[in-house]
């Protein structure tokens, strides 16, 4: 979508008005994307690593959200050699965009179709089982074209790969297969995030077992990796030769206790705009189903950003915003397309104030994780759940 990656200096002629682009994706509600803080959290992940290890950045779901075209061009410049993806689709996205560096397709890709379109694109898949490697083999023969493997094991997250009891039956047979080349073995931790590090370590110790094994066949493997956010930031044994960051680099703590370990700024916020004011009588009713009744009388402000944009529903009543540089609570039940904020306190606000929602104003902010708390979930969840309604905008271009 252009409004999502160009929001710069076009120019809309309609009517005899002339809007900048910019100011119309501001109108209602939106996303911005601080492509500094970025930056900055990819330099210090990328210090944080030894130089010999690689950084992958991992760009799935429109790299959670903040547009994966941008934040995978910023990501390579600042020390992201590598980008991984979900989905062919989102591959593609990345190729059509001009983006060349090596690019994993983290999801089961299985049948011949997909596998010629990884050809095309230059994608390099992840192969799980030995059924898939022959599939792949098949088709690579009938297309007579080679390409770059990554064989994934499952050392106990119990998701997509072969399990590392089958490593050596299982790379043997990729190793013998023509038309296949292996780039790297990898496997993905189930506990990370956690303090307790017991099943993190029985992850490991197979994973090293497994690899040793294949080394004893005489095997060599370019490249091992095993850690995810969390893992990166917990434990250096887990680096290997590659570490494949997803919420780090978007400026938030995989868990409380990691929060010393580097310095991240979150790089998304979430704005709106106020399209009324009013006051209301104390005893009103405020939005569907009256699950909010007022005390007294309350000057009520209206929000255009609801459910529909990704503001769950179940943080009605529970949400707070930032007005001002103030907190602000949201009232009666979120709908599809607005909120109602009680402003009481606020006299001199204002149709066309900004409020933020998820982000920084003055001296206060909230986060996704603050979002997540309330909803007994994770902030990687909340990242994801903002729709492409939201215009993209960058800021602080660097
Ligand atoms: C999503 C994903 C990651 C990134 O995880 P974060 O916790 O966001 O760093 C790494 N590896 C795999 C296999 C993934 O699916």
């Amino acid at each position: 979508m252009v409004l999502s990656q160009e929001p710069t200096t076009t120019v809309v002629t309609r009517s005899r008005y002339n809007y900048q682009l910019s100011e119309i994706i501001r109108q209602r509600a939106w996303v911005e994307i601080d492509q500094s803080a970025l930056a900055h959290n990819v330099r210090q992940l990328r210090a944080f690593l030894s130089p010999d290890t690689e950084l992958m950045a991992v760009v799935k779901a429109d790299a959670y959200g903040h547009g994966a075209i941008k934040v995978a061009q910023t990501a390579l410049q600042y020390g992201a050699s590598r980008l991984a993806i979900a989905t062919l689709g989102e591959g593609i996205e990345l190729r059509e965009a001009g983006i060349i560096a090596p690019i994993v397709v983290l999801g089961a890709v299985n049948n011949p179709e997909e596998i010629a379109a990884l050809c095309h694109w230059k994608l390099q898949p992840t192969i799980c089982t030995f059924q898939q490697a022959i599939t792949f083999s098949k088709t690579l023969a009938e297309l007579e074209q080679t390409l770059s493997v990554h064989l994934k094991l499952d050392t106990g997250m119990s998701r997509l790969g072969t399990l590392w009891h089958q490593a050596t039956e299982f790379v043997t047979l990729v190793h013998q297969l023509p038309y296949l080349k292996i780039a790297s073995i990898y496997s993905h931790l189930a506990t990370a995030d956690e303090l307790e590090p017991t099943v993190m370590k029985m992850q490991q110790q197979r994973f090293k077992d497994a690899i040793e094994k294949i080394k004893a066949m005489g095997i060599s493997i370019p490249c091992l990796h095993l850690a995810n956010s969390a893992a990166v930031l917990s434990d250096r044994s887990l680096h290997y030769d590659l570490v494949r960051v997803g919420l780090a680099m978007y400026g938030l703590y995989p868990a409380p206790h990691l929060k010393s370990t580097i310095d991240l700024k979150p790089v998304l916020q979430v704005k709106a705009k106020i399209t009324q004011v009013k006051t209301i009588a104390a005893g009103t009713g405020v939005s569907y189903g009256y699950q909010y009744i007022t005390q007294r009388e309350t000057k009520i402000a209206v929000v255009s950003i609801g459910y529909a944009d990704g503001v769950p529903r179940n943080l009605s009543n529970r949400l707070k915003v930032l007005l001002r540089g103030q907190y602000v609570p949201q009232i009666g039940a979120i709908t599809m397309d607005q909120i109602m904020l009680d402003v009481t306190n606020l006299p001199d606000v204002e149709v066309g104030d900004i409020v933020t929602l998820i982000g920084k104003d003055g001296e206060n902010s909230i986060s996704a994780d603050d979002w997540a708390k309330t909803l007994g979930t994770i902030s990687w969840e909340i990242l994801c759940s903002f729709k492409h309604r939201l215009p993209r905008i960058s800021t602080g271009e660097c």
